[in-house]
């Protein structure tokens, strides 16, 4: 059948289980995460990105349709080139059918596998895309090799979240060598974990990872992280890594350097997750090429969340619980901590998560007040 998603007209097969078994893997309900993708990585080439040169790698394209919207989508002043690459066959073929469909000529495709295909192409890339089946774990080395050491754009989606939030914590042991943490706000932790993992990989080479944009929707997370390099740089990272531990609500962190201990969750990062002005950047052109209301509501979610350098938030329908009370609706809340005089914002993670800069004890007074 043929679809359209953005501005990508494309062919995928007629029955679609959105399983790995899938003749070639298709899933609409990412269109909320591709969109995304399109508002943060133009906001990066307007703020940032002043090259004449931007190579984009989809290392596991399935049907072609993120690295086909960017590069029918992105508005770049220069030579925009997107290397797709999967290891099915049938995806391969349909990749370069769909490019056609859209006389899009701009595009080279691999039938190889990721990590092959990547460690062909040594720093290489301006933005490595890796959208897998799970976790992207097995591939994030090859990916950090294939990315320009300075301002490259390193995209990570892991849908395995069952262990980056904490419900396997073998798996996420195995993975990405962390202690997970489960509880209300888990997702970002899953965030905190797969960032963290990342700029711990990129040291090895002298590369120092900063995250600029994540988010945590339906069944996936996703990380956007800059390269740097310089083993001055790499050593900070790991100032920006620690161990979190949620005791009823508020977080206790021990840096990366007071090594692990029992019960703590990590490593993982634990600096800001976004450059601010990227997020407003990022809001205007999604508003502009009207992405529609879900896109809007999680970007304006990040832009409070922005404001904040709050490690995970606090649940309120879990301190209603503890108060045996029901609690006022969110946004009264927030506009009372914020007529106290302080930072308050929703998260776009978890609907009862408030974010801010002021104590478990001032919410309460807050909540009390409404
Ligand atoms: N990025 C796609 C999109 O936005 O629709 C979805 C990709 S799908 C989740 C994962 C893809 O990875 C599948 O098409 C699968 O064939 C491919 N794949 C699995 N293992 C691979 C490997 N080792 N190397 C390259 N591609 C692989």
């Amino acid at each position: 059948m043929i679809l359209k998603e953005g501005e990508v007209v494309f062919e995928v097969p007629d029955k679609l289980t959105v399983t790995k078994k899938d003749e070639v893997f298709y899933n609409p309900r990412m269109k909320t995460c591709r969109d995304i993708s399109i508002a943060v990585v133009q906001a990066f080439l307007n703020l940032y990105h002043k090259k004449d040169k931007f190579y984009i790698a989809d290392a596991l394209a399935g049907s072609g349709i993120r690295g086909l919207r960017y590069v029918k989508e992105l508005n770049f002043d220069g030579d925009l080139k997107v290397f797709l690459n999967d290891i099915n066959p049938i995806a391969y073929e349909k990749i370069i059918n769909n490019a056609k469909l859209n006389k899009i000529e701009n595009i080279e495709v691999y039938n190889e596998d990721a990590n092959t295909f990547l460690s062909r192409h040594f720093r290489f890339f301006n933005l490595v895309d890796l959208d897998p089946f799970g976790s992207p774990s097995p591939y994030i080395d090859q990916a950090i090799r294939a990315l320009v050491t300075r301002n490259g754009l390193l995209c990570l989606t892991a849908t395995d979240t069952a262990a980056l939030c904490g419900r396997a914590k073998k798996s996420c042991l195995r993975k990405y060598l962390a202690y997970p943490l489960f509880g209300r706000d888990c997702h970002e932790f899953a965030l905190r974990i797969l960032a963290g993992y990342a700029m711990r990989m990129a040291t090895r080479y002298e590369i120092a990872l900063k995250p600029i944009f994540c988010h945590a929707t339906d069944h996936y997370v996703r990380v956007y992280l800059v390269t740097d390099r310089g083993a001055k740089r790499a050593d900070k990272v790991f100032d920006m890594l620690g161990y979190v531990k949620d005791v009823n609500g508020i977080k206790m962190v021990r840096k990366f350097e007071e090594g692990y201990e029992k019960g703590f969750s990590g490593p993982l990062y634990i600096g800001n997750l976004y450059d601010k002005a990227l997020v407003e950047e990022a809001l205007k052109i999604a508003e502009e090429r009207g992405f529609g209301e879900r896109v809007l509501k999680i970007l304006k979610a990040i832009r409070g969340e922005a404001e904040i350098d709050q490690i995970g938030c606090y649940d309120t329908h879990q301190i209603g619980k503890m108060l045996k009370i029901s609690v006022p609706p969110m946004q009264n809340i927030i506009n009372k901590l914020r007529e106290m005089g302080f930072k308050a914002s929703v998260t776009h993670y978890n609907p009862k998560g408030i974010k801010t800069n002021t104590t478990l004890k001032n919410i309460i007074e807050a909540i009390y007040g409404c």
